[in-house]
């Protein structure tokens, strides 16, 4: 595992970011997030932890999108098609 996918599993491990808190602390890109994301959410059970996700939601219906099915942030709502999303956060904990 690379040293900023490994700084990414240590920050989850101690508090729940989202991908921009993630982001900022590592100076990347948000996108490269979410792809780094998506191969500890693979690879992270052969450290004994797992990945939590709280999904990006619809703030004007309340739709909550499939966490493991599209990591990067979505542009608008299949329901009412409006663009408020609330940022998915991210956790990593012991199994
Ligand atoms: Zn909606």
């Amino acid at each position: 595992m690379s040293t900023i996918r490994q700084k990414i599993v240590d920050l989850l491990s101690e508090q729940e970011m989202n991908a921009r808190d993630l982001s900022q602390s590592l100076s990347i890109m948000e996108k490269e997030v979410y792809s780094h994301l998506e191969h500890i959410d693979r690879t992270i059970a052969r450290q004994k932890k797992k990945l939590l996700v709280v999904p990006f939601e619809c703030l004007s219906c309340g739709f909550k999108f499939d966490a493991r099915k599209k990591w990067s942030k979505p542009g608008r709502c299949p329901v009412c098609k409006k663009g408020h999303i609330r940022q998915a956060s991210y956790r990593i904990v012991p199994v």
